[in-house]
């Protein structure tokens, strides 16, 4: 029989005044210790949360008139002490009475315990599952030799209760000495968790765990200077007094009612969360309390195009308790790069990764976010049209990382997502196709957006489509690549090619034939001559009839190539990597009409017509920036001679 097995057996606890439980394993702790291993600070938040949970069940009682006694001052104090090497988690919540220990502390513990053991014997992500068990309590034992409970109940003629155990399945329990209503849980902090026992690491825990609990939290004292009456000149004298060190805000923002707030107040707790960060550009606050609870606030970032850091600064609660920022299964992906908080008590945060991506809240979680993120990008455009357009190039690259990966998400945002030419203009999807419809439309009706992504670099074609009128977009963040392949699926008749992806003349096929001046013999030539020039299989030489006044010759790579390349170059692409050998090729046109072509063929010598052909392409190439090396030295040598001759 397994280990396991074994345990199930015993579900049913016999328990006495002074007992002991029958497990077949001996002592369950180390097991559980040895899954939490990675994680011993967590104790700290599974005891204050309890703390603070049994004082907000007072306060209820109070309020529901089932407590008539004087509510007092209700905060949860934690303290240590170096010397006896304890840590105390104290408040003046509802109390235990020995037969609720009883139940709710070894029993329900217990069983939870060899529940736990059995459930996640394999699990890594153990750390996530002990509340669910109710193990919370019991995670005192990662870090404490002897645990113990002073507790008295608010109920009437209640007598106080002291437990104690020393993490082994025995426990002790007796009449307690405590007067005040409320539990004290002291732990003797064993010889492995000293870390504990330090000022700075338990203010890094508060700070991580418990910064907005509902009920204030004391841990120790600090120092706070006061007014203390008049120097003998009349100015105030200051003194400094030792208060209370409350570490936490007990009705952060997003508890509070949207109605009640301003934008600096939305400012001000972005600032409280990240201290460091620029202002947000704007935000949502999420209230919903049906199919599920859900409150919190998100914050759009400045993003720029910065992929990596922005992850991981959503932060998840449930009840105001910080559980984790890692919020992948929350929330989706593409709205990682937000930032804020989510308040649910509805996500299951304490079971497995493989359990939440399939729980039906998480799902439901999931859309509500999404849409409330599209209805407030929506809002935001259709109202402010100005400052939304002001915004765009920061909160772009998450739209179209969400119009990318999510389908539902692509339906809403296709309406407010934004292009922008390089005049600085920005229009919609739709509003840009009828923008060009007019003049970029080609024989096949398909409507051709060009774009540029280095307005600087491919300046020279950028100028030759605006000589003919063409509008161009500017793509130029690393998401824009798949961004262009994915509207291009889905925009009808529609085709999107970078403005130097071939000869201006041949960007919009228009099915205007041009004549072409050489002969078919002396077209041949030309070919030829520059063949010879250029001596690369990767460069694809061909004479075409263009206008005169074109350029002479023009380097282009294919559209669908460099997209590939693109794709590659910022991950992803799915399934793209057996590209990842490809060579650069590249196109040459040479402009038969222009009289350089005509120029060559009658100069004398093949010497100096690959010279003259040379010449040509590499300048070609260095308006396109591809000229670099010995190449652009061999250039600039050639063209400072053809200077001097
Ligand atoms: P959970 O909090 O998930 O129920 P725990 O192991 O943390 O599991 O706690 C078990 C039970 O012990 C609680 O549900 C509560 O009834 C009781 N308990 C624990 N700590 C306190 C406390 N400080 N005051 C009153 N009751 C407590
Ligand atoms: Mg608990």
């Amino acid at each position: 029989m397994s280990e396991a097995a074994q345990i199930k057996k015993t579900d049913r606890i016999a328990m006495q005044e002074k007992g002991t439980i029958s497990i077949h394993t001996e002592n369950i702790f180390p097991i559980i210790k040895k899954f939490l291993y990675s994680d011993h600070e967590i104790f700290l938040r599974e005891l204050i949360a309890n703390a603070v949970d049994a004082t907000q069940k007072i306060r209820r009682l109070s309020s529901l008139g089932e407590y008539s006694g004087e509510l007092g001052e209700t905060r949860v104090e934690v303290s240590f002490d170096e010397k006896k090497k304890t840590i105390t988690i104290s408040d003046s919540g509802l109390g235990m009475t020995a037969e609720e220990i009883k139940k709710y502390i070894n029993q329900i513990a217990f069983s939870g315990a060899t529940e736990f053991v059995e459930k996640f014997k394999d699990a890594e992500d153990a750390k996530d599952i002990i509340g669910k068990f109710g193990l919370g309590f019991y995670s005192a034992f990662m870090v404490a030799d002897n645990v113990e409970i002073d507790t008295l109940s608010y109920q009437e003629g209640a007598e106080a209760a002291n437990w104690i155990c020393d993490g082994s399945t025995e426990f002790e329990i007796k009449e307690g000495t405590r007067k005040e209503r409320g539990t004290t849980i002291t732990l003797h902090i064993n010889k492995d968790s000293k870390e504990f026992l330090n000022q700075q690491r338990i203010q890094g825990i508060l700070d991580k765990y418990a910064k907005f609990l509902p009920v204030e939290i004391k841990f120790g004292e600090k120092d706070e200077s006061v007014e203390d009456g008049e120097d003998k000149d009349g100015k105030p004298k200051q003194k400094t007094i030792k208060v209370d060190n409350i570490i936490n805000n007990t009705s952060p923002l997003w508890t509070k009612s949207p109605t009640d707030l301003k934008d600096e107040d939305y400012l001000a707790f972005y600032k409280e969360l990240y201290p460091f960060s620029e202002d947000p550009l704007f935000w949502i606050h999420l209230n919903v309390d049906y199919p599920f609870e859900l409150t919190g606030i998100l914050y759009f970032p400045k993003i720029k195009n910065d992929f990596e850091v922005q992850k991981n600064k959503i932060q998840l609660y449930s009840r105001q308790v910080f559980i984790t920022d890692e919020v992948k299964d929350v929330v989706p992906e593409f709205l990682m790069m937000l930032h804020g908080v989510i308040d649910s008590p509805d996500i299951p945060l304490n079971v497995s990764r493989s359990y939440l991506q399939s729980d039906g809240n998480v799902k439901k979680i999931n859309s509500y976010i999404t849409k409330k993120v599209a209805e407030k990008l929506g809002q935001l455009f259709k109202k402010e049209r100005e400052s939304y357009e002001s915004k765009w190039d920061d909160i772009g690259l998450f739209v179209k990382y969400g119009m990318i990966s999510e389908e539902k998400f692509y339906d809403k945002a296709k309406d407010f997502a934004l292009v922008k030419n390089t005049e600085g203009k920005y229009f919609t999807l739709d509003e840009y196709t009828s923008h060009i419809a007019t003049n970029q439309t080609d024989k096949d009706e398909n409507k051709v957006w060009l774009y540029s992504t280095d307005v600087a670099q491919q300046d020279a074609f950028i100028s030759a489509a605006n000589d003919k009128a063409y509008d161009v977009i500017v793509f130029d963040s690393p998401i824009d690549s798949h961004f262009i392949n994915n509207i291009e699926q889905k925009l009808e008749k529609t085709q999107i090619k970078r403005v130097d992806s071939e000869n201006v003349d041949k960007l919009i096929d228009k099915d205007e034939t041009k004549e072409l001046v050489l002969s078919d013999e002396e077209k041949e030539k030309v070919k030829g001559i520059f063949d010879n020039a250029i001596g690369d299989q990767n460069f694809t030489v061909a004479v075409e009839p263009l206008a005169p006044e074109d350029a002479p010759v023009t380097v282009t790579m294919p559209e669908f190539m460099r997209r590939m390349k693109d794709m590659q170059a910022t991950g992803g692409g799915g399934g793209f990597n057996m590209f990842g050998s490809m060579p650069d090729n590249y196109n040459v046109t040479v402009n038969g009409n222009h009289k350089l072509a005509a120029k060559i063929l009658k100069s004398r010598g093949d010497d100096r017509k690959e010279g003259f052909a040379k010449q040509a392409f590499h300048l070609a190439m260095l308006s396109q920036g591809l000229l670099t090396g010995k190449d652009l030295t061999e250039f600039i040598k050639r063209s400072t001679e053809i200077l001097g001759e």
